[in-house]
């Protein structure tokens, strides 16, 4: 049930910038969810419809993801490599100490109102 925690926390913060904002409703959420995050995106479509359902700021509001390439850093050779095509081992040097840079990470991108 880790979606579940991620959508809360983002419904929580959407909610919290809208109240700030004085919006009264928010038509559109866009997510960054990097490639190697642990986030499955069909199901975590239905934690936040299902979420959202339940907040009067956010009901029926629309869910966009854009799916961040996953990169790799490699300490021996400097270099960056794709992390999902060559994993833990650089393709440049062979080295394994290399380290994820981007790819892990959820941010919300943007939130879009439909108030008048
Ligand atoms: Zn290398």
């Amino acid at each position: 049930m880790h979606e579940l925690g991620v959508v809360f926390h983002i419904v929580d913060e959407v909610e919290k910038v809208a109240k700030e904002n004085n919006v009264k409703h928010i038509s559109k959420v866009t997510l960054e969810i990097g490639e190697v995050s642990t986030i499955v995106p069909d199901y975590f479509r239905d934690c936040f419809k299902w979420t959202t359902d339940k907040s009067e700021i956010m009901k029926g509001c629309t869910l966009d993801l854009i799916i961040l390439k996953a990169m790799t850093y490699c300490e021996n050779c400097k270099g960056t490599y794709e992390t999902v095509k060559y994993g833990k081992t650089c393709p440049h040097c062979s080295s394994d100490k290399t380290y994820l840079i981007t790819g892990s990470e959820v941010n919300i991108k943007s939130v879009e109102t439909d108030d008048e």
